[in-house]
């Protein structure tokens, strides 16, 4: 249900366009691998959230964006498979997230009023 709650936040950013645009056609989200979304889950959940809003019948993307991390000790960068396992090149935990939690809308496309 956590998809559906979003799908909300999702509807009323596309509905502050409702100024500029009279209907919206396109919608481009961003996902990160981190952010615990499940992108699929969350197209069904704006399937069942756009009819009767602005964006109804719109195309959905969603673009996934890979987990990045970069090393706090050597610097490198790479993609790793969860939040915990230590750096390749050096073997530090020590390391910061530098993508992968991202979940925006990217584009907004539509009908200008
Ligand atoms: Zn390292």
């Amino acid at each position: 249900m956590h998809e559906a709650a979003l799908a909300i936040e999702v509807v009323r950013l596309l509905e502050a366009h409702s100024d500029q645009l009279s209907r919206v056609t396109r919608v481009v989200l961003q996902v990160g691998a981190l952010s615990c979304v499940e992108p699929r889950a969350l197209v069904t959940a704006l399937q069942v959230a756009l009819p009767g809003t602005l964006a109804e019948g719109a195309v959905l993307e969603v673009v996934a964006v890979p987990a990045r991390a970069r090393c706090l000790e050597c610097g490198a960068e790479e993609s790793p498979e969860d939040r915990i396992t230590p750096c390749s090149a050096c073997g530090s935990p020590r390391r910061t997230r530098v993508a992968g939690q991202e979940l925006r809308v990217l584009t907004v496309e539509g009908v200008p009023r």
